[in-house]
């Protein structure tokens, strides 16, 4: 089989590269309640309450499912940095949380031996880094091929605009393809949300692969043509 004709391929990493995992996204979910409750001098719980109400508005105001990082971002003057130790501070043992999948890592690495890959994840480069180092897929994506929400603080962003950056906003699909100098209808975005990374990837005009569950990332080489 012929391969398809891709320049790049985009990947998300949370819940593509491995399963969705509910310890994971407790550590962005209280991070971001703990900021809050700092910034607003309030505890915990309100703190909790506070960035649910905000995420619901925020959601309705963007027609999808706005994430913690991107309400607690675009709501609060907070350091991204600091927000982004504060949720990898509350991931203590990957190993007790992540299985080792080899059946991934040689499905991985049939794909960038034939295609640039790029990832980009609303994680941020210090869980983002561990996480990838732990499923052994770190070599695919050395760190000037990741976009993470830290990305937004190197690349001197205005605060205004920060929202724009982190998906589902467009700008860090249009940074990544500029940077490498393809056209969207030459990418393919790999991702395992609707809402954040394959609707907007459509509307840019890109192709999508859209993973549920761990046999449609175990696929892709195959849809890519690059077995059979
Ligand atoms: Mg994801």
């Amino acid at each position: 089989m012929r391969k398809k004709d891709f320049e790049l391929l985009i990947f998300d990493l949370d819940g593509t590269l491995y399963p969705e995992k509910e310890q994971i996204t407790r550590a962005f979910i209280n991070a971001a309640a703990t900021m809050v409750s700092q910034v607003e001098k309030i505890s915990q719980k309100q703190g909790r309450e506070k960035i649910e109400e905000e995420k619901q508005k925020l959601g309705e105001k963007i027609a999808g499912n706005a994430t913690y990082s991107l309400t607690l971002l675009t709501h609060w003057k907070v350091d991204i940095e600091e927000y982004a130790k504060a949720v990898s501070n509350n991931v203590k043992d990957l190993s007790k949380i992540i299985r080792k999948d080899q059946y991934a890592i040689q499905t991985m690495h049939k794909i960038a031996a034939t295609y640039p890959v790029f990832l980009y994840t609303t994680n941020n480069r210090f869980l983002g880094a561990r996480i990838l180092d732990h499923i052994q897929m770190a070599e695919f994506f050395p760190k000037d091929r990741r976009f993470t929400i830290s990305s937004i603080k190197d690349l001197d962003i205005e605060r205004s605009d920060i929202k724009d950056f982190i998906k589902p906003g467009k700008e860090g699909f249009k940074y990544i393809t500029d940077r490498e100098g393809v056209n969207f209808d030459q990418v393919l975005m790999v991702g395992d949300s609707q809402t954040a990374d394959i609707r907007p990837a459509e509307k840019l005009g890109m192709q999508t692969y859209h993973v549920s569950s761990r046999p449609d990332f175990y696929n892709l080489p195959s849809w890519l043509g690059l077995e059979g």
